[in-house]
């Protein structure tokens, strides 16, 4: 048995007792630390460039995650000293002991946003300030360190301007950033990290669906268990994406492209792969619905999916709702003809499409756009596409995109 993770601060033990999510990181940070820095400025950056630039890849050549920018940005903290000067550095290997804490108890969360470039050449970020507050949140439940993620935002901004030119241009293409956050202790206790590592790479990246939407089949998983109540499903941390994989190469095997992960007896809904799901569906009183399961601690909780529930209630002509849906009630609606649409959400494809889902030993199909039988997208998972895409590509001016100038 593990040792149950103490709560060492009065804040933390406050904080926690609330239930509240953000508010006292940063006292928390200060008392654990005595008189180190609570967070590291953006201000107090330091840079060190590459003297060999890589050559730029073609960009309908990139395969995601392949391909890497010159530089990375890094932030040392310590528990005596608190967070150090943010540098900027050449990507690079990093040199961690065999013993490093992150490799046998993983100590790791992580963050995917996207900088996009617009019809007039700017670098764009689409809600970076969510993922910053979520990177917080999966770090305190690690007991890893916090810090401000406005100064994180800047720090970022730098990055992307030494290598702005790794923004690729166009519709679909991006430069994903991967922000990390490493214990770097050399122990092997089983207790809090006296020192973590923050780094930011960066990879160009093309479209996900380079050729049109592509519907993906589904595989309800009724043995393996992504998340639970009391687990860390809502948090982005390494450990609950690699036992996902044999799962994910089974259902692969079967001909399915994306595990639809449920819980409980019903089959509750929960997510699909490594995205949100959604229902558009009438429901059992005859409504139009556009539903997601609820933020309920088994659920990641998705910048995409936040920002497809805002656009979805104000457009204001289905009902809106964050409730919990069993794989029987979606299965009894295809039977019914109630079902509309089912698909993904996420930052890295925006909206995915499913066009099937297995359940309990046959396929139920999900309509895609009864208007039009080539398409491979519904016309509600097709609108939020394009008015996401917009945001993001600047081409519908929203308070959600964030210019680096
Ligand atoms: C990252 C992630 C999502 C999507 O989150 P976005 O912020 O929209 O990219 C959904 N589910 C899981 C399990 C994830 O890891």
């Amino acid at each position: 048995m593990l040792p149950a993770l103490r709560l060492a601060t009065p804040a933390l033990r406050r904080h926690h007792a609330l239930g509240g999510l953000r508010l006292l990181h940063l006292s928390a940070a200060r008392s654990a630390g005595g008189g180190a820095h609570a967070t590291f400025q953006a201000a107090t950056l330091q840079k060190s460039l590459t003297t060999s630039p890589k050559p730029l890849k073609p960009k309908e050549d990139l395969v995601f995650g392949h391909t890497f920018s010159d530089h990375m940005l890094a932030v040392e903290w310590t528990t005596r000293d608190g967070w150090g000067r943010p540098q900027i550095k050449p990507y690079g290997p990093l040199q961690l002991d065999p013993s490093c804490s992150v490799f046998h108890y993983a100590f790791e969360c992580f963050e995917g946003l996207k900088a996009y470039r617009d019809a007039a050449g700017k670098i764009r970020l689409f809600r970076p300030e969510m993922n910053m507050a979520r990177m917080n949140d999966s770090a305190s439940r690690l007991y890893l360190p916090q810090f401000d993620g406005a100064e994180a935002i800047e720090c970022i901004k730098e990055l992307l301007r030494v290598d702005q030119r790794w923004v690729p241009d166009g519709r679909g293409y991006s430069l994903y950033l991967r922000p990390t956050l490493i214990a770097t202790e050399n122990t092997l206790g089983v207790h809090r990290a006296h020192s973590a590592l923050l780094y930011v790479i960066a990879s160009p990246c093309g479209p996900y669906f380079p050729t049109g939407f592509k519907a993906i089949s589904l595989y309800c998983d009724e043995t393996n268990v992504r998340a639970w109540p009391g687990g860390v499903g809502n948090r982005k941390v390494g450990a609950n994406y690699a036992p996902s994989i044999k799962p994910q190469a089974e259902a692969e095997r079967k001909g399915y492209q994306q595990i639809l992960w449920t819980i409980g007896e019903d089959h509750e809904l929960m997510e699909v792969g490594t995205m949100n799901l959604f229902v558009y569906w009438r429901n059992e009183a005859g409504e139009r619905e556009l539903v997601t399961p609820p933020l309920d601690g088994t659920i990641l909780p998705g910048v995409t999916r936040d920002s497809i529930l805002e656009l979805a209630r104000s457009w204001d002509e289905v009902k809106v709702s964050e409730r919990k849906v069993s794989m029987k009630q979606v299965a009894k609606a295809s039977d019914e003809g109630r079902l509309l649409e089912i698909f993904g959400a996420g930052t890295a494809c925006v909206v995915t499409p499913v066009r099937r889902v297995f359940y309990q030993g046959r396929d139920y199909d999900v309509p895609l756009d009864p208007a039009n039988p080539e398409s491979q997208a519904g016309p509600l998972a097709a609108r939020v596409y394009e008015t996401l895409q917009a945001i993001q590509y600047g081409d519908k001016p929203s308070k959600w995109s964030v210019v680096v100038d």
